[in-house]
């Protein structure tokens, strides 16, 4: 063989990494005293362990403890008694700890990377190049956030003590994302890794033993999901991160409803990679092997569906079969291996079963002609074509090396295509005109979109996901939300509407209709069941009638909502005029609207007429913030930029509070229209009328028709038919405490953004009522990668 045919072949010989330092380091410990609880090595209550396998060989690598409810008790204890010090201690301190972490792992890194290779099956290549340093990086750049934090969060302080639960897929780094903000953020932490991978967690715990992490301040529990479960509705903690499945996120959802806790998740994808007929194929063939093969397609954010265009398509896809043919199936230890085995064998049978009900649904499965290894859970790397979009492999989470392939003919047809998905992790774009490239960005549900590149990651950029891919953002300024919180200025608790008035029926016939009716797609409509609401005025004497809202008035709205594009697509700069211009016709009716206060809650007129200049001053604020409150520019050490974009999250749906009844309703739906957010709102059942004398300030505002929709009826039905609405995107209730958890508890469908005052009432007309804290929340942040150089 000469030297082009070998380079050609791309025959290399075996190139193993050596593991006796690893092998040393499992001999060596007492895997039956594996909980790292208050700073000490201890042994699950109940003496149970289970059992962590080679994914190579299946071989038993160790017996791990395995924790049970009172473990995760005394865990959380310790971290309850760590955090006052740690939470009060300076940010440079903490900044020296993150620094001397990263440091150490540093010094250990090889050990890293060849524990995590031959806990869960990954090559060592990406163990060593990949995880381990990105997992360092964390480490040391959130040193810099936990001294930023005064200047750059001054009203934010951590959020106390947080239970993180993780995945397998990437153990080292999944806890690097989820320690490393914490402790900049002065939290104590609970940590749980999956089952199938505990051993880098265990070494990394080791090393917080060393950097001078105070005793308590991270407990790190191994056990499945009973231990998970313990964490999630452990009274002592106040925040949940999650990352890993979408039926679990919809679990932990559920199970925090209603407890106040804050919680963010990081859930699976079915993202896209997009290659257009003007693409690059040769870049875009290596991009996709990284997309879909890394990591043996068990990634989140897999390139798990490739769209290609079809003047291309037959082209491309032999590239990719030619591809396929020279990746190196075996070892994760052989520094030459691109595809090592999945993690376990129920990975694996399950990975089988999708391949084979992909195929009895029309797909065609392709496999390359490579050997596997005698043993271990290997798993050829499988193309499917001729996959319809309601195909089980176009729609499912597979979770391994495997592709699933469609066609598309224009762009309009490939944005479509990528979006026909309940997912929204991330996606990929191929072309090299960049102008389409960055046409094409802002239009996919996605959360992360790579230009021309796949799998970048940075600790500097938010990683996270729309729709079923879960809420919250890990890494950089976005990331550190998530563990700090700011103090509302919550007041006494709502109580429950008493529902004391009484449906009234119209007559159908009635001349002058006098009840006010709902406001649906720019219009004003009468509720579909025809009943009112009688509203009473402050003397307990009939102000009026409203429209007794129902299930079918709010699905009016919500598409209403959800047609209306004029809003989302219109500039900020136009959005703000249109806001400006409402408050300028509030104005011009302001006397009226005190006056309409002052009849219902029976506020002086003095009180009146500051809420309603207040209401006019808060227009006035988010017209002006519409086009501030912009994204950021991130320069991650690679060739590339990011582009953290705000997105509006899509369709509100809105529980206005009864006290400040007009200026509630504003403070809340106006930041939502100010991110270009369309919005459902149900006003204060008790004084609706002055939501209703609002229509005519809109329809002669130019508010375009459909963004925003009222409709009037009783709160807490309203809001249960609103949660459970899967074309609406985010919620925000301020109701009584009931009402509230079953928001959160009914939003589990599409994983719908929801934000409560948990029951309790908000001063409206204080400082904190409105700005940053609003606007943060009506928008999704989107990191567009766009790399650059040849
Ligand atoms: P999984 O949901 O089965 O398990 C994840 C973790 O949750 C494990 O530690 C497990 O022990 C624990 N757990 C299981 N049931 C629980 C319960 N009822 N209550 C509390 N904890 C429970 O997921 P997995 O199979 O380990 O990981 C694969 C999934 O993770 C994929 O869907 C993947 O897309 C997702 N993932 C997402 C991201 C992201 O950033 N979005 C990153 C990596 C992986």
């Amino acid at each position: 063989m000469n030297i082009l045919e070998r380079y050609h072949a791309m025959d290399y010989g075996p190139a193993p990494e050596a593991r006796n330092e690893a092998d040393g380091w499992l001999a060596a410990r007492d895997f039956s005293k594996a909980l790292f609880i208050g700073g000490d090595w201890k042994a699950a209550g109940g003496g149970n362990t289970f059992d962590t396998n080679e994914p190579s060989s299946g071989k038993l690598l160790a017996k791990v403890s395995d924790a049970g409810a009172a473990d995760i008790d005394a865990a959380v204890s310790a971290a309850t008694k760590a955090l006052p010090k740690w939470s009060a201690s300076s940010g440079y301190s903490r900044a020296k700890v993150l620094y001397a972490i990263g440091r150490a792992m540093q010094r250990h890194q090889r050990l890293f990377a060849v524990l995590e290779s031959i806990d869960n099956g990954k090559p060592i290549r990406e163990s060593r190049d990949i995880d381990v340093p990105l997992a360092i990086r964390h480490f040391i750049h959130h040193a810099g956030w936990a001294q930023a934090l005064d200047k750059d969060f001054p009203d934010q302080k951590g959020v106390g003590v947080v239970g993180q639960i993780i995945p397998w897929n990437f153990p080292l780094l999944m806890l690097a994302w989820k320690i490393a903000p914490a402790l900049a953020a002065g939290c104590a932490i609970v940590l749980k890794p999956a089952e199938f991978t505990p051993l880098t967690a265990i070494l990394f715990a080791e090393i917080c033993e060393r950097s001078g992490v105070p005793k308590g301040v991270v407990n790190i529990v191994q056990g499945g999901p009973e231990a998970g479960a313990a964490i999630v509705n452990h009274p002592g903690i106040q925040k949940i991160a999650f990352t890993g499945s979408s039926e679990v996120g919809k679990i932990i959802r559920k199970a925090t409803a209603g407890s106040g806790k804050k919680i963010s998740l990081e859930l699976g994808g079915k993202s896209a990679f997009v290659v257009f007929e003007d693409a690059d194929l040769d870049s875009a063939v290596e991009g996709l092997v990284d997309g879909i093969w890394f990591n043996q397609g068990q990634v989140c954010c897999a390139g798990s569906r490739l769209l290609v265009q079809e003047g291309i398509a037959e082209a491309f896809i032999a590239k990719v079969k030619t591809r396929m043919s020279r990746l190196r199936v075996g070892s994760p230890l052989d520094k030459n291996t691109d595809i090592g085995p999945l993690v376990d064998l129920t990975q694996l049978d399950r990975v089988k079963g999708l391949v084979a009900a992909g195929a009895k649904q029309g797909a065609v499965c392709w496999q390359p002609d490579v050997a596997l290894p005698p043993s271990g859970y290997y798993h050829l790397p499988t193309l499917a074509t001729g996959v319809s979009p309601a195909n089980i492999l176009a729609q499912e989470e597979v979770f391994g090396p495997v592709l699933a392939t469609m066609t598309f003919r224009n762009t309009e047809e490939a944005i479509e295509l990528a979006n026909n998905t309940r997912y929204g992790l991330a996606a990929s774009v191929w072309s090299e005109n960049v102008n389409l490239a960055l046409h094409v960005a802002p239009q996919l549900k996605a959360g992360v979109v790579w230009v021309n590149g796949t799998n970048m990651f940075d600790a500097a950029c938010g990683f996270g996901g729309y729709r079923e891919s879960g809420f919250g953002r890990e890494g950089g300024r976005e990331g550190m939300f998530e563990y700090l919180s700011a103090k509302l200025p919550l007041g006494p608790a709502i109580k429950p509407a008493t529902a004391t008035a009484q449906p009234v029926e119209q007559a159908e016939g009635d001349a002058i209709d006098r009840t006010a009716k709902l406001f649906i797609g720019g219009k004003q409509v009468r509720p579909d069941g025809n009943y009112s609401l009688a509203v009473a005025n402050a003397k307990g004497r009939l102000a009026g009638e409203v429209g007794l809202g129902s299930r079918k008035d709010i699905r009016d709205a919500v598409a209403a909502a959800r047609a209306c594009k004029g809003w989302p697509e219109a500039t900020a700069y136009n959005r703000s005029q249109v806001l400006y211009y409402l408050a300028e016709n509030l104005s011009g009716r302001a006397g009226e609207f005190a006056a309409r206060l002052t009849e219902l809650t029976g506020a002086t007129a003095k009180a009146a007429r500051e809420e309603v200049e207040m209401s006019i001053e808060r227009l006035f604020l988010y017209a002006g913030l519409a086009d501030k409150f912009e994204g950021r520019v991130h320069q991650p050490p690679a060739r590339a930029v990011t582009l953290a974009l705000h997105e509006p999250v899509g369709v509100f749906g809105i529980m206005a509070p009864d006290n400040a009844p007009l200026l509630g309703l504003i403070s809340l739906v106006v930041p939502a229209l100010a991110m270009g957010n369309t919005v459902v709102a149900v006003p204060s059942e008790k004084y609706p009328l002055l939501a209703t004398d609002l229509y005519q300030v809109i329809e002669y505002s130019d508010v375009p028709a459909g963004a925003i929709n009222i409709v009037t009826g009783r709160s807490a039905e309203l809001a249960g038919v609103l949660a459970k609405h899967d074309d609406v995107d985010g919620l925000w209730v301020f109701a009584d405490a009931e009402t509230c958890a079953k928001a959160e508890a009914d939003s589990v469908g599409n994983l719908k953004r929801v934000w409560t005052g948990n029951g309790r009432s908000l001063d409206w007309a204080s400082a904190e009522a409105a700005g940053d804290a609003f606007l943060r929340r009506a928008v999704e942040v989107k990191n567009v990668w766009v790399p650059y150089g040849d």
